[in-house]
């Protein structure tokens, strides 16, 4: 039975719902209504005008409601009086195609004919900087090889804590929390789950990081490359998938412990790669972080070239322990439900075509790859790879071809804009537009 919101609200003594949704830039945009009216708003949505957000629709369309789901109830756990809800958007009667939750869902329902449920988890890392967002909040952290400073995780204890405890009372069983490769970088990790709800946990969980840190004087942000000379924030993925309560990427008698479909998972992955980065990769700062140079900490943790391998890090996946698989290619300004989306559509193609992703490579490729000519590079910017989405076919079928024009049309507006005053240079600083545009991604 569907859950009566208004009658939680009573229970659970909430005054304010925020009804929300995710555009296809993964801004997060939302209504706050009161209490008394959330049965209204439950049944019917609450209503929105689809121009004024990044979504392709014309300011003569008529409005497009956002239809909470109630599985997704959070109450703020810093502010329990509110509820946030993630919706659907709908526009007349039907369900808007173009609109990543929608996307999402309709890939799980491909999924679902085969009776597959896609697990994920994902590693959404942040640096914690300055309101003014030109440098880190924390002037003392600047070892050379930060990652896992406890003085500098510590300085910050009140602050991850209180996200940690957040999690905690959610019910996520976040299990460990660290400093990253970056200075003022920080990762959490919570467990995996069904896709979907990994994405409604995405999204909340950087509304959630921002508004804490805010909270503490200070600004998160998940921005790919805040500084050049810093690793970026990557958000990767771990990946298996399930029939019932048997994971079928598990083989326990394989080298690296996958079963033959997730080999043809991973072989859809790399044969969509260079398009799926429009996706996973989707500011112009993004590029920065791709194929970077090699940064103060010695390594940019980021992948170059299309490769997979075992447990090593240089790769752009990783297979870590049997059973599952980790997709490095996303960064922090990806939307969450594109990221599940994308990874569904390229692993379900190759597991149709039963597509061979060759043997796994066991090298550093950040120094030897060069050595495997034969290897293909990711787009180095955005043009680039927007052109790979436009041509791919499997991308183009999976979520039709009007829905991947609206998404590369509003790109290239974005791209326009940018180029109209700015030229994109991985060797040049990183300019006040990419900032002013992609701090708060
Ligand atoms: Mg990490």
């Amino acid at each position: 039975m569907t859950k009566n919101l208004s009658r939680i609200a009573k229970q659970k003594k909430i005054k304010y719902f925020l009804i929300s949704f995710v555009d296809l830039f993964g801004v997060l945009r939302s209504k706050l209504v009161p209490a008394q009216s959330i049965k209204e708003m439950q049944k019917n949505g609450a209503g929105f005008a689809g121009f004024a957000t990044w979504l392709d629709m014309t300011p003569a369309d008529s409005d497009m409601f956002a239809i909470p789901d109630p599985d997704s109830l959070i109450q703020l756990p810093w502010k329990k009086e509110i509820g946030w809800l993630a919706s659907d958007l709908w526009m007349n009667g039907k369900p808007v195609d173009a609109s990543p939750r929608v996307m999402l869902k309709n890939q799980i329902k491909e999924l679902a004919k085969n009776n597959l449920v896609l697990k994920s988890g994902v590693e959404c890392e942040y640096f914690l900087i300055n309101k003014d967002g030109n440098s880190i909040a924390d002037a003392n952290d600047i070892q050379s090889k930060p990652c896992y400073d406890q003085s500098a995780l510590m300085r910050q204890y009140d602050l991850i804590k209180e996200i940690c405890d957040s999690m905690i009372s959610l019910g996520w069983n976040p299990y460990q929390n660290d400093h990253e490769d970056a200075n003022g970088q920080f990762e959490m990790n919570w467990d995996y789950t069904d896709s979907l709800e990994t994405a409604d946990r995405h999204v909340f969980f950087k509304f959630m990081v921002k508004s804490i840190a805010e909270k503490h004087g200070i600004r998160a942000t998940f921005m790919p490359k805040p500084f050049e000379n810093l690793t970026g924030n990557g958000c990767h993925a771990h990946v298996s998938l399930w029939e019932n309560d048997k994971n079928v990427f598990l083989d326990k008698g394989n080298k690296l412990g996958l079963a033959k479909k997730a080999y043809n998972f991973i072989g859809g992955i790399i044969n969509s790669a260079e398009a799926l980065t429009a996706l996973f990769n989707p500011t112009i700062n993004s590029y920065r972080r791709i194929d970077a140079p090699t940064t103060t900490s010695g390594a940019t943790w980021s992948p170059s070239k299309i490769s997979y391998s075992g447990n090593n890090r240089t790769h752009m996946i990783r297979v870590p322990e049997p059973g599952r698989f980790e997709l490095r290619l996303m960064d922090g300004s990806v939307n969450p439900y594109l990221l599940q989306a994308g990874i569904i559509a390229a692993g379900k193609d190759g597991m149709e075509r039963k597509s061979d992703p060759g043997e796994p490579l066991n090298i550093n490729m950040y120094t030897e790859s060069d050595n495997y000519p034969n290897l293909k590079k990711l787009p180095s910017d955005l043009e680039t790879a927007l052109k790979y989405l436009s041509e791919n076919k499997v991308m183009n079928e999976s979520f039709g071809p009007s829905n991947i024009k609206s998404y590369i049309k509003l790109r290239q507006k974005e791209l326009k804009e940018f180029n109209s005053d700015n030229s994109f240079s991985k060797k040049n600083p990183i300019t006040d537009w990419e900032k002013d545009n992609t701090l708060d991604c």
